[in-house]
């Protein structure tokens, strides 16, 4: 269990329910909270799911999986993070949503409570800021899906101290997790370097250097990536990388992380990718045709 004890996880969107399913594995007491009590029946569901999948696969025994789920407490409540040693934040990746929930978050937590946030871009500095206790706020960046992905980003802020850095290193191992360790600074370091590639993708698109699929073909076969650019920033979702593009271009202030405008201008005609059905594919038709 480390020092850590049981878990708080704040958020029961995607990613929240991802950590609650990893830290329940390994054996932690998981309060899961949200601010809506679908997005918590949700997240028991698919969590359901997804371990039954690890089940089928032989991850996981029967036995483990159901022991996990029943160690995984929802609520609406801040009352039950009393009890945990560590709250994980992954709510909405707006500031004015992270900044009021650690504001509502100082006074419910014992003094030996760590704090950490999922954030994919805002700076764990400021974030750590807000807290009443900034020696004890770390960025723990898990990426999606988490019970599959083997990394985790370890991203201290200026303020952490060495004995947060080194509970949440433990808590990465522990989960069966490889950390990397970045810096504070936009995008840490997979989105600093993934997003420039599919938004240069998009240039290359927008530029008339390829089709979709000659795009997505070439980096499939001729680099080896498990999938094309094109087809990963539909499976990312495209208002997601367009808005950290615009953190890269904004706080690191060089016209290389312009975005495309091919990009802007699918994002406002309301072309996200897969969440909404067309992206740079069509998802209505089987397979996925290329939309240019
Ligand atoms: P999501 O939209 O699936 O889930 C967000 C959840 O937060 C929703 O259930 C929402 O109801 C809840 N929420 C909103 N305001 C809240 C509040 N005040 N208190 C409690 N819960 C609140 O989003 P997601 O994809 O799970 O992303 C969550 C975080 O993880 C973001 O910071 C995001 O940048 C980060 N992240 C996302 C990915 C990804 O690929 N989706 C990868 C790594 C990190």
């Amino acid at each position: 269990m480390g020092m850590i004890g049981n878990i708080g996880v704040i958020g029961a969107g995607q990613m929240g329910a991802g950590i609650a399913h990893v830290c329940a594995l390994a054996g932690h007491d998981i309060v899961l909270c949200d601010i809506n009590e679908d997005a918590l029946d949700a997240a028991l569901g698919k969590i359901e799911k997804n371990m039954g999948r690890q089940v089928a696969k032989g991850h996981i025994t029967e036995e483990a999986a159901r022991t996990a789920h029943a160690r995984i407490k929802t609520t609406t409540d801040y009352a039950a993070f009393a009890a945990c040693g560590l709250v994980i934040e992954a709510a909405t990746e707006k500031e004015a949503v992270k900044v009021s929930i650690f504001e509502k978050l100082n006074g419910h937590l014992n003094a030996e409570a760590f704090i950490a946030t999922n954030t994919s871009s805002l700076s764990i500095t400021r974030l750590a800021a807000i807290t009443d206790r900034p020696a004890r706020f770390i960025g723990l960046h898990f990426m999606n899906p988490v019970p599959v992905m083997k990394l985790v980003e370890l991203i201290r802020g200026i303020q952490t101290s060495d004995e947060t850095y080194a509970m949440a290193m433990d808590l990465v191992k522990r989960l069966g997790k490889t950390p990397a360790v970045s810096e504070d600074f936009p995008g840490f370091i997979v989105n600093r370097l993934l997003l420039p590639m599919i938004n240069e993708a998009v240039y290359a698109l927008y530029e008339g250097v390829g089709s979709v699929a000659a795009i997505d073909t070439a980096m499939h076969l001729g680099a080896n990536h498990p999938m094309g650019p094109l087809q990963l920033a539909d499976f990312i979702g495209l208002d997601t990388c367009l808005s950290i593009m615009r953190v890269l271009h904004d706080e690191l202030a060089d016209t290389k992380y312009r975005p495309c405008p091919l990009l802007v201008k699918y994002v406002e005609a309301g072309w996200l990718g897969r969440k909404t059905g067309r992206g740079f594919y069509d998802y209505e038709t089987t397979p996925p045709q290329p939309t240019r």
